[in-house]
């Protein structure tokens, strides 16, 4: 039996309560978890009310069904009865009834892109639309045939209507080799902005250039059915699991072998995991090995694994299974998003991160990039809040790099400390920020990055502006 507490639910610390995109979430009654709706998909109860017929949806039939004890949606050509999951959806009723009666994938992608909605769904599920639903706007899907080599082949190639010049690309063959090359016209492409994964019958490589993502997919011999829209995953290996400090461990992870995947600084993933049949999934920010890793671009793409530190909520939903995957258990991880952007770090001077607990994470590779990359980099200081000392992640790996490198200073402020602890106390606050944020001159370039719960991003938000720091000083990490 779980144990339904008698808080609302998200509780107050819960992820749950994370805001996706500035979205707002809403309370969520009791009984109406995530576990609880996957607890009624299993029931067996009718939840379309067809009594498990498929059925072939025209638009006007859709358009009927929209009001709130009779809603259906279409998603990528897929009708949903979305009823009898209202109470149980994060983002509230108001935000499922924006699509009602109608296709919602625009919607649903600006939102939920990450969201197995399948899985999630599945027992919703009244049948396909009977026309083919509208393709969202930027997606066209073309059939070229490279030039009769291989049998079948088929390419997608997803732009953006204003963005850059659309790559091209050619392949070669050779009895044992398939070469594709892309040609981007870009100058500064490294690797880290190409995704490519060979799977079975088919090649995938995703080209990131400047805010657009240009999709090559190839199907080697047969037809493929994937869905491009969403977010692409690949299974990955649990190679290693340490303790770091006595709720967060350091897991390491292996791309499958025709992977190459870098995910950039400031980026995340999401981890996939099958929950008792339900595909579930969470967002977290891969770290380097350690904070004196060599940040540097490996000459060969050879980079195979890929490191998260996750702190485990023994009354979370998703952590708890993921500290129970053992050595050689696979877990899927998605292609990288985010929107931090790595030009902001360039002629800076002065670097100031502002953490809470594992909001640490981002702050990882920001200040491994920092150090290692921004020539004109004067200082960087990193304030990391936590409750104890004994909740402070590579607190020793962080006081011997302050050691070594006199460009960076650390400070730990705890919400909880002991009574022995001598150092800064409370919460972020104006007094805290106005001494620890001296920028060198009016004119010097400054960033800010600020991660942690949601509520914590938000005062440090208001106070940094406050303190008349301006936009584009500031950038929060945030789902
Ligand atoms: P949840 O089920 O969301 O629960 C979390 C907390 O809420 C727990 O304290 C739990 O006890 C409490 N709770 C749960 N249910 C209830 C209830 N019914 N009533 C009251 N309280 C309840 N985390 C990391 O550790 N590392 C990362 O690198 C990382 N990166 C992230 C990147 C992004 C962009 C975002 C948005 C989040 C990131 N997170 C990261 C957080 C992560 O995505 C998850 O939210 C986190 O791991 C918790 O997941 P969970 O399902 O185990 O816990
Ligand atoms: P935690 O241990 O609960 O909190 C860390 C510190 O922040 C504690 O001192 C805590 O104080 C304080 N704090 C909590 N809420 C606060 C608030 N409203 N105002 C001021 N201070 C507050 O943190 P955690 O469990 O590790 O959670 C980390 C959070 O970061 C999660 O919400 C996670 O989703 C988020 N995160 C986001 C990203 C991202 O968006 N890219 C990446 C990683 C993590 P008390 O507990 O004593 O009150």
């Amino acid at each position: 039996m779980l144990n339904v507490p008698s808080q609302s639910f998200p509780g107050p610390s819960s992820q749950q309560r994370v805001a996706s995109g500035g979205r707002s979430k809403v309370p969520l009654k009791q009984g109406r978890s995530l576990m609880d709706w996957i607890r009624l998909t299993k029931s067996g109860k009718d939840l379309t009310g067809l009594k498990g017929r498929l059925i072939e949806v025209t638009e006007e039939e859709l358009k009927k069904h929209n009001k709130k004890d009779d809603c259906w949606i279409c998603i990528r050509g897929f009708v949903y009865n979305v009823s009898p999951y209202m109470e149980y959806h994060p983002g509230g009723e108001d935000e499922l009834m924006r699509a009602a009666g109608s296709d919602g994938t625009d919607l649903f992608d600006q939102v939920h892109r990450w969201v197995n909605y399948e899985s999630m769904l599945k027992e919703c599920l009244v049948g396909r639309m009977a026309m083919k639903p509208a393709l969202p706007k930027d997606y066209h899907e073309e059939k070229k045939v490279l030039n009769g080599m291989l049998p079948q082949s088929q390419v997608t190639d997803t732009l953006a209507k204003e963005g850059p010049s659309s790559p091209s690309y050619d392949w070669f063959q050779t009895d044992s080799l398939v070469t594709i090359v892309i040609y981007t016209k870009q100058k500064d492409i490294n690797l880290d902005s190409v995704i490519v994964d060979h799977r079975d019958d088919s090649f995938r490589a995703e080209t990131v250039i400047k805010d657009y993502s240009y999709l090559v997919h190839v199907a080697l011999s047969h037809e493929i059915q994937e869905d491009f829209s969403g977010l692409f995953y690949r299974k990955c290996q649990l190679v290693s699991k340490e303790d770091v400090t006595h709720d967060t461990k350091l897991f390491c992870l292996m791309l499958p072998p025709s992977t190459h995947l870098e995910v950039p600084v400031g980026q995340h993933v999401y981890l996939r995991l099958p929950i008792t049949g339900t595909e579930i999934v969470k967002p977290y920010t891969p770290v380097c090995d350690s904070l004196f890793s060599e940040f540097k671009e490996p000459v060969l793409p050879n980079n195979i694994y890929i490191y998260f530190l996750i702190k485990i909520y023994p009354a979370g939903f998703f952590t708890p299974e993921l500290d129970q995957l053992q050595i050689g258990d696979y877990v899927s991880v998605s292609n990288p998003e985010g929107n931090f952007i790595i030009s902001q770090l360039q002629e800076l001077e002065d670097l100031f991160l502002l953490a809470a607990g594992t909001g640490f994470t981002p702050m990882v590779k920001v200040l491994n990039y920092a150090l290692t990359n921004i020539p004109s980099l004067r200082k960087v200081k990193l304030m990391f809040f936590n409750k104890t000392e004994d909740d402070i992640i590579w607190r020793s790996q962080l006081e011997k790099l302050a050691f070594k490198d006199k460009r960076f200073e650390v400070e730990f402020v705890l919400s909880a400390p002991t009574s022995e602890w001598s150092g800064k106390q409370g919460y972020i606050s104006p007094a805290l920020l106005s001494e620890f944020l001296k920028r060198r001159s009016d004119t010097s370039k400054v960033l800010i990055c600020l991660c942690g719960p949601t509520p914590f991003t938000e005062q440090g938000m208001k106070m940094l502006h406050d303190l008349n720091f301006s936009k584009d000083e500031i950038h929060s990490f945030t789902a």
